[in-house]
């Protein structure tokens, strides 16, 4: 008979086994291998802690039966020889309640000792993974922030590290703990009496496949439901950065109805899983309370007509209730275990996506990139866009030292120019070499120390002005940081605040004018102290006042250094030493503003119908 009851588990383990893809668990090898020793010793903890539990039933069990009959008349030899499971020769409820007491404490002081222990080694994979899930972040390439929308990302890596994290403080430990009640029980039930054993069994292979079944189910709407939840995110975060456009256009009703539609579909998916796991529910009571009624039936059956002792038939009825638990309480396990699989799959599918940066250690190589640049022969397209050529045979050189505007109607490819010098992005073919070396070959952080970028739209950290002009250099002195402020013309404005050089800026703290903005970028720049620099000109109108500042400002930056502008004013057009027009994704014309001015093609076209500022 227990070879029978082995075998059942066992195909039932099996299933389990083949339909919880455990591809998952191999992968997160590396986070459990440091653990191991704690892991085994915690599984061998509960293991123990779930051994007592059957066995307290079974002095239950006994104190119900002593009670009845009033002794042990009930030993037989086949109860002698089989262990903890038999009768332990107590023959008064005091020995029997004085032992249930002494295991409890000591199951007590286990289970104490387990949790702190999971959840100990839980944190600290925790720590490695959301490290590590934040280093694979940051190490992307840029055309992974292009096609993956930050928000989506951002809520789909911590859904996926809690769901982790609940797998191995919980679900694991609840997992080995029902799978030993299950077995243990079983074959406990098995050696009190058969026939009630093979009742109960004939209802738990029916029980199993359905929640296989459900639990397949379940895990599909809730992902479909995180994936919408994220998407809803995505909303909010989009309408909130983008607020300033919502209102302008008036379009808070659209806004609205995108995202009334959207948690729409996050309702219905959710609403749909709460079906699945309600009729789950049903289904668990009506078969197992079912079956629980057949045995008590049974059973009675047994004991009236002598074949059953009473306190066999009391830790038969309390266990039959444990396996009963635990088979609905696997059930349930099953959906959540699935859930965490799926997140360790989708977690480390963005740890083994291709990175830019392979590590990311402090140490860098350093270089010295005040050399001529010469872009020669680019072709390029973006990688979303692959029948769109964007730039065609693209040659240009660049002396040191030299500024050049580039110049061409929006769309013509100047950004791209200037992410591909800061190697954002690569050239499909052609080549930028520096000195006559090829940019790709260099090591990519230590290349990119030394080229410094002043975007259009300078985006401050919401910490004080000192951190934000710092981020160009970390560990810069307070008096370089001042440095670099009075020379991007920025110390006065930054002195007039009361708290000076400690003002929190940007969502915490004061907003600041876009023409201080951009002195704080510059300053940052000039802290950085780079050989090459790469400014996307703002397109936004300053006061002439804030022009002028933020002009001298940039002109003491420039010196020295080969300079790429993306160019839209025509004051700095003029002041550039050499202007470069762009047209149908190559140099169309370089030259000075008068000589071009002269030449009457693309760019004196464009400064006819173009309203420089
Ligand atoms: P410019 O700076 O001269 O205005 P860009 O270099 O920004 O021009 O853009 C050149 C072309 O490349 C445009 O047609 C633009 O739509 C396209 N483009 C820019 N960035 C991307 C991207 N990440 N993915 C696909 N296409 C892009």
């Amino acid at each position: 008979m227990k070879s029978k009851t082995t075998t059942t588990t066992e195909k039932k383990k099996k299933k389990r086994l083949k339909i919880s893809d455990l591809r998952g668990f191999k992968q997160m090898a590396p986070y459990l291998k440091p653990h191991r020793i704690g892991f085994a010793l915690g599984i061998i903890l509960i293991t123990i802690s779930s051994i007592l539990t059957l066995f307290v039933t079974r002095l239950w069990g006994q104190l119900g039966g002593v009670g009845i009959m009033g002794g042990n008349e009930n030993i037989s030899a086949s109860d002698l020889e089989t262990g903890f499971l038999a009768n332990f020769n107590f023959n008064n409820l005091e020995a029997i309640v004085t032992t249930i007491a002494i295991v409890l404490v000591v199951q007590a002081s286990l289970s104490f000792i387990r949790v702190y222990l999971f959840a100990n080694m839980t944190e600290k994979m925790m720590l490695t993974m959301r490290r590590d899930a934040f280093e694979a972040v940051i190490s992307m390439p840029m055309n992974f922030y292009h096609d993956k929308r930050v928000g989506d990302v951002n809520s789909r890596i911590s859904a996926d590290i809690t769901s982790i994290q609940d797998t191995f403080t919980t679900t694991l430990a609840e997992l080995i703990r029902q799978t030993i009640m299950l077995v243990g029980g079983i074959a406990a039930l098995a050696y009190f009496s058969v026939d009630l054993t093979l009742m109960m069994l004939m209802t738990l292979p029916v029980v199993v496949l359905v929640a296989i079944v459900f639990g397949k189910f379940i895990k599909r709407l809730s992902k479909e439901t995180q994936d919408e939840i994220a998407t809803s995110n995505v909303i909010v975060q989009e309408v909130l950065t983008g607020i300033i456009n919502v209102k302008a256009f008036a379009n808070e009703w659209y806004e609205r109805k995108r995202y009334a539609s959207s948690i729409g579909t996050v309702r219905n998916l959710a609403m749909k899983g709460a079906i699945g796991r309600g009729a789950f529910a049903s289904f668990i009571i009506l078969f197992i309370f079912g079956a629980i009624t057949l045995v008590i039936f049974k059973g009675a059956a047994l004991m009236q007509s002598g074949d059953l002792a009473s306190e066999h038939f009391f830790t038969f009825l309390l266990m039959t209730g444990l396996v009963a638990g635990s088979v609905g309480g696997l059930a349930n396990l099953f959906g959540v275990v699935q859930k965490g699989l799926g997140a360790v799959e989708s977690l480390m599918d963005l740890l083994n996506e291709k990175r830019e940066i392979k590590s990311l250690t402090e140490e860098v190589r350093s270089y010295d990139l005040r050399k001529p640049i010469k872009f020669e022969n680019i072709n390029f397209h973006y990688n979303s866009r692959k029948e769109l050529a964007i730039l065609s045979n693209l040659s240009l050189e660049m002396k040191v030292g030299e500024q050049i505007a580039l110049v061409g109607p929006s769309g013509a490819g100047k950004s791209t120019i200037a992410s591909l010098l800061l190697r954002f992005e690569s050239p499909v073919s052609g080549s930028i070499t520096i000195d006559g070396k090829d940019i790709s070959e260099m090591d990519l952080r230590g290349f990119q120390k030394r080229i410094g970028y002043v975007p259009q739209e300078v985006i401050l950290f919401g910490d004080d002005i000192r951190s934000n002009i710092a981020y160009g250099k970390l560990d810069a002195t307070d008096s370089e940081i001042r440095d670099a402020a009075k020379r991007a013309n920025a110390i006065d404005f930054i002195e007039s605040f009361p708290e000076g050089f400690s003002t929190i800026v940007g969502e915490r703290g004061i907003q600041l004018s876009g023409g201080q903005r951009q002195r704080i970028a510059i300053a940052r720049a000039i802290l950085r102290d780079p050989d090459i620099l790469i400014l996307d000109e703002a397109t936004s109108a300053l006061d002439s006042v804030s022009e002028t500042e933020v002009q001298i400002a940039l002109e003491e930056l420039m010196k020295g250094r080969s300079t790429l502008i993306i160019a839209h004013r025509l004051s700095t057009i003029k002041n550039a030493h050499r202007i470069v027009v762009l047209a149908k994704g190559s140099v169309a014309e370089t030259g000075s503003h008068s000589k071009l001015i002269e030449n009457k093609g693309p760019y004196y076209r464009q400064i006819q119908s173009q309203d420089f500022k």
